[in-house]
């Protein structure tokens, strides 16, 4: 190859092509789609080749003859076209179009008569239409997050953005997958938002690979926290208020250039602050505002855990539900998958769903009841009772159950409580009669109390003995 670049007669393009992102920091102009013409001033343009650039926002066309068909005996009037462009993968495109549905498209000056050898164009950016090339770059890396984390091809999206329009059709940014879609709109006024971006492109996912958007007019002007809505609408809106995310790595929604810029509850959502500490006439509860589902979403993913919040499953189990084929109408239907798909991790992902407002969760119950018990006067029984052969809890193992002593309506049966598990009996030696015992089994988030008796007997004849305290000790420990 390095002979070619050199060769009598040819020449080779190459270059790099930046940005300058939303915080002012210059950015290699990733996975773009670049074009190489040769300028004819009596007929149209020849493109001479095509290419990409990489991560780093490089190029290189392979090396051509150094000849201009228009003029004989002179060489090429090159220059270089950037487009807003780009093929993820075999079944994927990107782009960042204008209302006409023209990919925006960035070009160079005409370099006249080349001489033979390199020809850089180093360093080139865009000035007009930048806006364009933040979505574009979003793009790619909301498809880049979805594929690398759990190798799921969120498949195309098209972004609609035109210089200084707020409104086209209606003054949103929103998905549309109707007649002439799909693709998504930005707003001029959402243009400074990658998580904006990132969010339409999680309506347009939810398309792609579900086939399920919604067409809801109450549903265009949403509000993170402010509205409650349908639960359809609640569901859409929240998952895609959810993406942006991990994709930005902030636990805020930014409505700015972010990360948690400006004014809380105005300029971006900190979604790990709200809670259930918030009150509900200001930021309403439930599944069927968004930014519940969104908080939600969060706390099962991220591994900062606070309050109710002890779950870090990361993105991999939402993804498999959300980016399947198969679209969940409402939080609830997302739940209802996630407990068939992970009985392992019910009682954590509920907590979760606790945290943000979200209550899911069936309360434990004793079944078989706490049976009574006869104890012998002055004879300790350890374990006398194994708690967990008798509470049951739909999401939580018997492991994750919290049991106490309420109440004993008389100390001297020695009633306690080892290793969160086992009831054990110490009767007194001068006792005699009953002792009423309340114990409470928690799933942490809802409770339910159950009342057994211990009567203490008097010890008739040692032969009766072994029969009465044996101790009713299951297969220990392997729940
Ligand atoms: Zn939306």
């Amino acid at each position: 190859m390095e002979s070619a670049y050199f060769q009598p007669g040819q020449i080779t393009v190459r270059g790099s092509f930046r940005y300058v992102d939303r915080n002012n920091a210059d950015r290699p102009a990733r996975f773009v789609r670049v074009l190489l013409y040769d300028d004819d001033a009596n007929s149209d343009d020849d493109l001479l080749g095509q290419t990409t650039t990489d991560q780093d926002g490089v190029f290189q066309f392979a090396a051509l003859p150094n000849q201009d068909n228009d003029e004989p005996g002179s060489t090429l009037d090159i220059y270089v076209i950037w487009v807003a462009e780009f093929n993820d993968s075999a079944a994927t495109q990107r782009r960042v179009a204008d209302l006409n549905g023209a990919s925006h498209r960035w070009q160079s000056e005409t370099r006249r008569n080349v001489p033979n050898g390199v020809v850089a164009f180093n360093g080139y950016r865009p000035t007009a239409n930048l806006p364009a090339m933040w979505i574009f770059q979003d793009l790619r890396r909301s498809w880049e997050y979805v594929r690398n984390s759990v190798n799921i091809d969120p498949g195309s999206v098209t972004a609609r953005w035109e210089n200084n329009v707020d409104c086209w059709l209606i003054c949103a940014s929103y998905f549309y997958g109707g007649v002439g879609g799909p693709y998504i709109f930005i707003s001029r006024r959402h243009q400074i938002s990658s998580d904006v971006v990132v969010h339409e492109a999680a309506h347009h996912y939810l398309y792609n690979r579900a086939n399920w958007w919604v067409l809801d007019a109450g549903c265009f002007n949403h509000e993170i926290f402010l509205e409650v809505n349908s639960e359809t609408c609640a569901w859409s809106e929240g998952w895609a208020d959810f993406l942006p995310l991990p994709v930005n790595n902030d636990a805020c929604f930014d409505w700015r250039e972010g990360p948690c810029s400006g004014i809380p509850d105005q300029h971006h959502y900190n979604l790990e602050t709200h809670s259930r500490n918030d009150n509900p006439a200001a930021f309403p509860w439930g599944d069927r505002v968004e930014g519940r589902i969104a908080g939600a979403l969060y706390d099962l993913f991220d591994n900062d855990n606070e309050g109710f919040d002890s779950a870090a499953f990361g993105f991999g189990p939402i993804a498999a539900i959300v980016l399947d084929n198969q679209p969940e109408d409402r939080f609830f239907t997302f739940w209802q998958r996630w407990r068939v798909a992970y009985e392992n991790r019910r009682h954590h992902a509920l907590r979760a769903l606790h945290q943000n407002t979200i209550d899911y969760n069936t309360p434990p119950r004793f079944d078989p009841l706490l049976p009574d018990r006869v104890a012998l006067r002055g004879v300790a029984w350890p374990r006398a009772l194994d708690l967990w052969s008798y509470a049951v809890d739909d999401d939580s193992p018997d492991s994750e159950l919290s049991f106490q002593i309420m109440a004993v309506s008389d100390n001297r049966c020695g009633v306690t409580l080892t290793e969160n598990r086992w009831i054990n009996l110490a009767p007194q030696a001068n006792r005699l009669g009953v002792c009423d015992v309340t114990v409470r089994a928690s799933d942490t988030i809802a409770i339910v109390d159950n009342v057994f008796r211990v009567m203490v007997a008097p010890i008739l004849a040692h032969t009766y003995m072994p029969a009465i305290i044996k101790p009713n000790v299951t297969a220990s420990g392997s729940h």
